[in-house]
């Protein structure tokens, strides 16, 4: 089969050692002989291109950027133009004739290893199920059945605490219950990048090239809190082209962030990227689901839950809204509580056992907070609230203003919306907007870091006159 192509082929290769030797390029054939060594077969022809198959992706990438060119020109001279050159690795040639949409032949790949990236109690089955993520956890089932031929990349958007690692992680399970051959990757953002630099800072093109290939044979690749790949361009560049590879290959990709691609400060490639598939949203859950998670929660933490009243798990649930994570630590709190003292589950016990980390019962005392937080901030600024909750772009309010909304979101746990509601019902994407700027000064800027560990002191002052 393919006797001409490849003869053809062969042909060009001598040419380009004829060409190196008569300007006496003796290391360059020497090289040229070593990446060419095993090259000898035609994977197939189609649409006037040769393609010739080659071992692995680090030939691959040494032929394409070395000598594709020049033999491309020479087959092209070789057959009046007729055909051109394009090469293959082994494994992509393999997966095309199985054509499967995961990979049935992983025997490089320890099938315990992928399990191992996944936190063992993060799968469906114990992530329950309520009006703010039904929507989000149907489409991740349906990718999960179905990896790519749904939605890629499904997004997940949620802020934090509210279960998208937990989700982004059901989906692994999932795959790998039904396939432990696949390979799944799971990496959060920081991670990536952390990896990305290690590679590089090796200055050898292996090392970079090892990272891709690592990344380019997942059969799903899941990446948590990608805004943390904000303001890192190469970072970017790198995770564009494993997603572009994968995406191509109908790979799936799964990526969780706390807001909408379109509010994220990364190239405009890659937000058109992520709007190719599918974005849900975790929202806030209601009391029932708050109740319903603090039972499953409790079914971990002892061996016989209903000791535990409902009374106590409602109480608890009615004190943390919004984030599951504080949620299920003041349950866990509480329990070691009880235990601890030997006390039964009573409703008495949770004051005790949550103390300082209780958060305000009722909203009244979060009111007390936001207009605490709102007070520093005016004395410290010499400002009236009106100032503050004003429209005015006069850059020290705009200042005072991110401030607050920085804090009302860090030590308060506010959402967007909510901050939005307390300034004069300014859009959630304004509120982002003004945090994150303080989040990026605080990085750079000890005057910053300096002003806001003073108004947190006075903060903590004030609460403590006012207890
Ligand atoms: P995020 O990644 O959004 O910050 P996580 O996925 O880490 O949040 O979730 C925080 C904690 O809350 C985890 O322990 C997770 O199991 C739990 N959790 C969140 N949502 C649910 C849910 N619907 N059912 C069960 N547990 C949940
Ligand atoms: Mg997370």
């Amino acid at each position: 089969m393919f006797e001409n192509e490849l003869s053809l082929f062969n042909e060009a290769l001598n040419i380009f050692k004829n060409n190196q030797l008569s300007k006496g390029n003796i290391n360059a054939i020497d090289s040229f002989n070593d990446v060419f060594k095993d090259v000898n077969t035609i994977h197939k022809v189609e649409n006037n291109y040769i393609y010739v198959i080659v071992k692995d992706t680090l030939t691959k990438f040494k032929i394409d950027k070395f000598y594709s060119i020049s033999l491309n020109d020479c087959i092209k001279s070789l057959s009046n133009g007729a055909y051109g050159l394009k090469f293959i690795t082994l494994e992509d040639a393999k997966k095309e004739n199985i054509s499967l949409p995961i990979s049935q032949e992983k025997e490089k790949i320890d099938p315990e290893r992928s399990k191992r990236l996944l936190r063992p109690e993060f799968t469906f089955e114990n992530f329950v199920v309520g009006e703010s993520n039904r929507f989000a956890y149907t489409e991740a089932r349906q990718v999960a059945n179905s990896p790519h031929a749904s939605f890629n990349p499904l997004y997940i958007m949620g802020e934090v605490g509210l279960g998208k690692t937990h989700l982004m992680q059901a989906i692994g399970h999932y795959v790998l219950d039904n396939n432990i051959k696949a390979n799944v990757v799971y990496t959060s953002s920081n991670q990536f990048t952390d990896d990305y630099f290690r590679a590089t800072a090796t200055k050898n093109a292996d090392d970079i090239i090892k990272l891709s290939q690592f990344y380019e044979d997942a059969d799903l690749l899941l990446v948590d809190d990608i805004q943390f790949l904000e303001n890192k361009e190469k970072t970017q560049e790198f995770f564009f082209k494993c997603f572009d590879y994968l995406h191509e290959h109908n790979k799936q990709i799964v990526v969780t962030a706390d807001r909408p691609a379109s509010d994220l400060k990364i190239m405009a490639r890659l937000k058109s990227r992520f709007s190719w598939g599918e974005v849900v949203q975790l929202g806030v859950p209601d009391i029932t689901l708050r109740v319903n998670i603090l039972k499953r929660k409790l079914s971990f933490l002892i061996d016989n839950p209903n000791v535990v009243p409902e009374e106590v798990l409602e109480r608890i649930a009615s004190l943390y809204k919004n984030n599951v994570r504080e949620l299920e630590g003041a349950l866990r709190t509480y329990v070691n509580y009880c235990i601890a003292f030997s006390s039964d589950f009573i409703v008495d016990n949770i004051q005790k056992a949550l103390g300082a980390h209780l958060p305000k019962d009722s909203s009244s005392l979060k009111n007390n907070d936001v207009n605490a937080i709102k007070d520093v901030i005016c004395t410290y600024f010499r400002i009236t609230e009106k100032d503050l909750i004003s429209d005015s772009r006069k850059s020290y309010l705009v200042y005072a203003r991110n401030l607050a909304f920085y804090l009302m979101r860090e030590d308060l746990g506010l959402q967007l919306k909510e901050i939005g509601n307390i300034f004069g019902n300014r859009d959630h994407s304004t509120i982002l907007h003004g945090y994150d700027k303080i989040k990026e000064l605080l990085e750079n800027d000890s005057n910053v870091v300096s002003d806001i560990d003073y108004i947190r002191k006075k903060f903590k002052e004030s609460l403590a006159v006012s207890e």
